[in-house]
């Protein structure tokens, strides 16, 4: 796993958010690649995971997250598992540089037909890449369409506080 932290040093814009209590606005076509991306991998009866690219945004609430891209590479994954390719880091970076905002945000993977949760690995993976900061991890079953969004508060995983809106 790549060390990528650069939602420490994206500067955090100042803007009100238009729905109070909302930590993740989640743009309708990123939904939609996560989702594909997922069904190819189901296809074959494996994992996949991304990045989530977005913005990041403060008001007086705190801080809050937009996410309007995704970026992927080549994987080492199996039905239970998955990775980015050591190999395959130059095209990650080249497929984050394809998005308007590069910052990460998130992460997503894929369980094919266990459910949306967080593995105890899943846990671990989430607090190396984000540690204590704005991160979310994005679970899919492509068995049954469905997605759960968690964010680490405080050291606790819990479902994310987000709302799907249409492109941002
Ligand atoms: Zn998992």
């Amino acid at each position: 796993m790549p060390k990528i932290i650069s939602s420490e040093e994206a500067a955090r814009v100042r803007r009100k958010r238009s729905v109070t209590g909302t930590e993740l606005f989640m743009g309708k076509s990123v939904i939609s690649k996560m989702a594909f991306h997922a069904d190819l991998g189901f296809a074959d009866n494996k994992e996949v995971m991304g990045l989530i690219m977005g913005s990041l945004y403060v008001d007086d609430e705190g801080e809050y997250a937009v996410a309007e891209g995704t970026a992927t590479s080549g994987l080492v994954a199996t039905d239970v598992s998955v990775r980015f390719d050591p190999d395959s880091i130059e095209d990650l970076f080249s497929s984050i540089d394809e998005n308007k905002c590069n910052t990460v945000i998130g992460w997503y993977h894929s369980h094919p037909g266990f459910g949306c949760y967080m593995s105890d690995v899943d846990v671990k993976t989430h607090k190396e890449i984000f540690g204590g900061r704005t991160g979310f991890s994005a679970v899919l079953d492509p068995s049954d369409e469905t997605l759960m969004v968690f964010v680490n508060e405080d050291g606790k995983i819990r479902p994310a506080r987000m709302i799907v809106s249409e492109d941002l």
